[in-house]
């Protein structure tokens, strides 16, 4: 596995629409190693592949150590609820915003066996799987929070 270099706000890689996975390689299997120790390294829940530059519909999360969520096409198949939140991103270190976001999310992916499978999550799981899935369309949270938090309310 390697790890991979995690692209930062303001290149536009991150604004493109990602193009679905059409057959499960192993090349595709190896990125979803290198997403998932990038993931670990930069100690996030989550990251899409157009975050190390690759433009495919691939996502992973992971929001309990140990839980990983690898999605190869993921759609939002149903929704409920809502959640208002704080938000951060690994393309843009150190910043916060409020988003609001479904409570509950049902989110319909393929595997990496290529199975297809309905994953259901509900507060920071379901956070994670929107802001990912935004990312496959070049959605920043950003585009969304009502407001970014000043330094001085983190910690
Ligand atoms: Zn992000």
């Amino acid at each position: 596995m390697a790890r991979l270099t995690i692209i930062k706000e303001g290149d536009d890689t991150l604004r493109k629409v990602c193009r679905p996975v059409t057959e499960i390689t192993p090349r595709i299997l190896r990125l979803l190693d290198d997403m998932v120790e990038t993931m670990h390294h930069a100690q996030g829940v989550g990251l899409a592949a157009p975050q190390v530059g690759i433009l495919r519909r691939i996502a992973v999360v992971e929001t309990e150590p140990g839980t990983v969520y690898e999605l190869i096409n993921p759609e939002i198949i149903a929704s409920e609820g809502e959640q208002i939140g704080t938000e951060g991103c690994l393309s843009s270190p150190g910043e916060y915003g409020v988003v609001t976001r479904p409570m509950t999310v049902t989110v319909r992916a393929m595997n990496r066996k290529g199975e297809i499978i309905c994953y259901t999550g509900s507060e920071l799981l379901a956070r994670a799987f929107c802001h990912e899935l935004d990312h496959l369309d070049g959605i920043l949270y950003k585009d969304k929070a009502s407001r970014m938090l000043d330094p001085k309310e983190l910690d």
